[in-house]
């Protein structure tokens, strides 16, 4: 009676932390999939900078920052305003940024970002001109801004963390490069850079990221991850880590790395065929929520990787 009465126990115990985990999961889920429907609809037109459709992105990633509980970064406010061109200040373009500050080490940052910009409507191609840009890069915003609401309900991160919505990343990091510039790298602890993460292209629970070798960060993760079921795997195509917005962080020495699950030798690269129905929301959620695990010992303070170091 006694026997059985703590099978049963154990058995309840078991099904809540089942539970429990799975509705953080389809929480992500749910945020992610709300975000990119927005983002990747055909009435954002590809959200391109200098676009009205890159302006409305803009707003809808402040929103949802203050909407969370985020607050501004340094002086500016959620907009960090830049120009490609410094002397042309008629052409003002925007990243998103928002701020959670760390409990016990806020002078520390880990920034966890994505570009939110991709290519303009094509009209040579007459069935479908829109290039959603779905998985690249809507996906990597959809994963950052769920992400920092996960951290903004719990509250609980001893480092500080910054979340970045790059802009006018496809026109050459122009974006990261300006906050790189006007941020003091030597606090930045580590860059979590997110980049097409909803369409699998090696299979399911595949987490690659780029230029494994070059820093202590992939250790850490892959560590964090053991027994997780996910495949944590360099990416192969190593040109892709100076083609990314952590580029910017890694020539200032910052470990900062690219997390993606495609390549540009997915068929959809940069074509109008990348759209909202080729991506794996449940893989997302899963790949989102692998990110959280994989960088928790960072965010919470106990382990800093090694920085890069260039000869
Ligand atoms: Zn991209």
């Amino acid at each position: 009676m006694r026997l059985n009465i703590l099978i049963f126990f154990c058995c309840f115990l078991a099904f809540g932390v089942l539970r429990a985990q799975d509705s953080s999961l389809l929480d992500l889920q749910k945020e992610e999939s709300y975000i990119l429907s927005y983002l990747a609809a055909d009435s954002m037109k590809g959200r391109s900078a200098y676009s009205r459709e890159n302006l409305h992105a803009t707003k809808f990633i402040a929103r949802y920052f203050e909407a969370i509980g985020l607050i501004p970064f340094q002086d500016s406010g959620f907009l960090q305003q830049f120009n490609r061109n410094p002397s042309d200040t008629s052409l003002a373009l925007f990243n998103v940024i928002g701020y959670l500050p760390g409990r016990a080490k806020p002078e520390e940052y880990i920034i966890i970002s994505a570009h939110f910009d991709h290519l303009s409507p094509d009209r040579r191609f007459r069935k479908d001109s829109i290039f959603n840009g779905a998985n690249d890069n809507a996906s990597g915003t959809a994963a950052m801004m769920a992400i920092a609401r996960y951290y903004a309900q719990k509250g609980n991160n001893e480092r500080s963390l910054v979340f970045c919505a790059f802009n006018a990343e496809e026109l050459g990091l122009i974006g990261s490069n300006y906050f790189v510039e006007h941020t003091d790298a030597s606090k930045i602890i580590a860059g979590i850079n997110l980049e097409m993460l909803g369409f699998p292209q090696f299979g399911k629970n595949r987490l690659m990221m780029t230029g494994m070798q070059k820093s202590g960060l992939g250790s850490i993760v892959r560590k964090n991850l053991a027994g997780s079921g996910i495949k944590f795997l360099p990416e192969r195509q190593d040109d892709l880590f100076a083609r990314s917005d952590n580029f910017p962080f890694a020539l200032a020495g910052i470990p900062a790395h690219s997390f993606l699950c495609s390549n540009d030798n997915d068929r959809c690269y940069h074509k109008v065929c990348d759209d909202l129905k080729r991506i794996d929301l449940p893989n997302l959620a899963l790949l989102t929520k692998a990110i959280i695990q994989g960088i928790s010992s960072v965010v919470n303070g106990v382990e800093t990787p090694s920085r890069i170091k260039w000869k």
